[in-house]
């Protein structure tokens, strides 16, 4: 494999026991950069692999529904793992202090972790690098170019970064090779794996035991793999144009499972780019899945400020400031955006969808963000709003895809400056008009409707 891939991230002395693998953002077995970088390493020093992951309770902005999505899927990662023959602890707590601690008593050769750009990320990347005595590794195997090897700045937008990837995926949309036999772990070693179960798990876990499963996104790889094959095998047809229709099924739905690593990105990539569709379907897609989302790691990472105000770029900052006594056409409470009831009925049929679905459609998603500018006292009101309501509904939220989507709808991330307009200064401006002009609105309510049992209103304050 291209062990450019992965990075050393600190350094230290290899102890004499196995490889350590710690899962915490790529939740799979199969076309997993990091547990093949990490078996890479195993292999060449005839050492054995061991892979632990630490569910942590207070993982922020974590819910009962985003824990169940995550434990299903572990429960089925922990059965492949052993149906490979490979070593696979769960613990519960402080993920650093806990996996510093099995590293030392495994006496680990070195360590091996998932690339994450978000802050809490970093903090225990740097926790655990300072603690452990071995190596430690980083490995990206949620971008196809690595994030750290695409490009050594925040950049500017889409337009900056493209060429970029685009010059680096012939070294890096490589198929996925086998993993390497491993050696078995040594009945020592093996020994000093703390003893764990679900039943033990579970319950460490505030609401989880209780928490009900979406109807909509099934757990895990297999149920991530199928999904694929039916967007690959017939659903990325006319993705070029129905993508942007939130009546349709245009889009591939595939988020939820992206998020939590249950699918690799660079395996969708590999199977749109070999499926049936048009070409122009297939640009459409790569371009979101690799450039677009690319850029969002490649956003969080230099701009720890993500979910801030302070991230916006400098133009945005100021045309804020400068509309920022603009008298807002409506105020709502976030208690009332959060039960979509306003007066806008597309935007409440978007925020019930979120609600009862776990993901919003993504045509909406900007609508639903360039509202809420309008509808609250202040930018910051707006963002701090967004993030909540996303990262508390969304199956797919806590991502750099959701910061860096609601920094561009309300702080004009990645974007340019517009024609000058109220409250939103010189950002780019949605309209209820313009969704008119896109895509057949009622047919939307009507879906909406339909999912949830009548409850989207069908009536528009049309001045809007
Ligand atoms: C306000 C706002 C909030 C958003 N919140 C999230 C979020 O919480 N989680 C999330 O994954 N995406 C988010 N997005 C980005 C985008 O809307 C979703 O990724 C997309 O709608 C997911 O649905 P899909 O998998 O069916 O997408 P598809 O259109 O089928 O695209 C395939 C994949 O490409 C990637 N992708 C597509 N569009 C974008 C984009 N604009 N930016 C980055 N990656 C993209 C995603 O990984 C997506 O799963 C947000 C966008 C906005 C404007």
């Amino acid at each position: 494999m291209n062990m450019r891939r992965g990075r050393l991230a600190f350094q230290g002395q290899e102890g004499g026991g196995p490889v350590l693998y710690w899962m915490h953002r790529d939740h799979r077995t199969r076309d997993n950069w990091s547990l093949l970088y990490a078996a890479s390493l195993a292999e060449g020093r005839e050492r054995s692999l061991v892979v632990v992951h630490c569910l942590d309770p207070d993982y922020p902005q974590a819910n009962a529904s985003h824990f169940r999505f995550l434990v299903d899927g572990l429960m089925e990662l922990h059965a492949d793992f052993k149906a490979a023959n490979i070593p696979f602890v769960e613990l519960l707590g402080d993920p650093p202090a806990r996996v510093v601690q099995l590293a030392s008593s495994l006496d680990a050769a070195a360590l091996v972790t998932d690339f994450d750009p978000l802050r809490h990320k970093r903090r225990w990347l740097a926790q655990v690098g300072e603690a452990v005595t071995c190596p430690v590794h980083e490995v990206d195997a949620r971008n196809i170019i690595p994030c750290f090897v695409a490009s050594d700045k925040c950049e500017y937008m889409a337009r900056t970064i493209r060429p970029k990837i685009h010059r680096l995926l012939p070294e890096f949309l490589e198929p996925f090779p086998a993993l390497p036999p491993l050696r078995p772990l040594g009945a020592d070693s093996a020994k000093k794996l703390p003893e764990w179960s679900w039943e033990q798990v579970e319950p460490g876990i505030p609401g989880l035991p209780d928490a009900s499963r979406s109807r909509y996104f099934v757990s895990g790889e297999a149920a991530a793999r199928s999904a694929l094959d039916a967007f690959t095998g017939g659903g990325l047809r006319g993705y070029a144009t129905n993508r942007n229709d939130p009546s349709l099924d245009g889009q591939s739905g595939l988020s939820p499972w992206l998020h939590f690593g249950m699918l690799s990105a660079q395996r969708a990539a590999l199977e749109a780019a070999v499926s049936r569709a048009e070409a122009a379907d297939k640009e459409a897609f790569l371009e979101e899945l690799i450039v677009r989302r690319e850029l969002a790691d490649n956003f969080c990472l230099h701009r720890q400020d993500y979910d801030q105000t302070s991230c916006y770029p400098e133009w945005a900052r100021k045309t804020l400031e400068r509309h920022a006594d603009d008298p807002r056409p409506y105020i709502y409470t976030r208690q009332q955006l959060e039960d979509g009831e306003t007066h806008d009925p597309a935007w409440n049929a978007a925020q019930l969808e979120m609600r009862l679905t776990g993901k919003m459609h993504g045509y909406m998603r900007m609508y639903w963000g360039k509202k809420i500018v309008e509808w609250t006292p202040s930018a910051e009101e707006a963002q701090s709003v967004a993030v909540e309501l996303n990262d508390r509904w969304s199956l797919d939220g806590r991502d750099p895809n959701g910061y860096a989507g609601i920094a561009w709808s309300i702080g004009g991330v990645h974007d340019r400056p517009w024609i000058e307009r109220p409250v939103f200064g010189q950002i780019r401006y949605m309209n209820y008009k313009g969704l008119e002009r896109k895509f057949g609105v009622e047919a939307f309510l009507k879906k909406i409707q339909s999912i949830s049992g009548g409850k989207a209103r069908n009536s528009i304050d049309k001045e809007d």
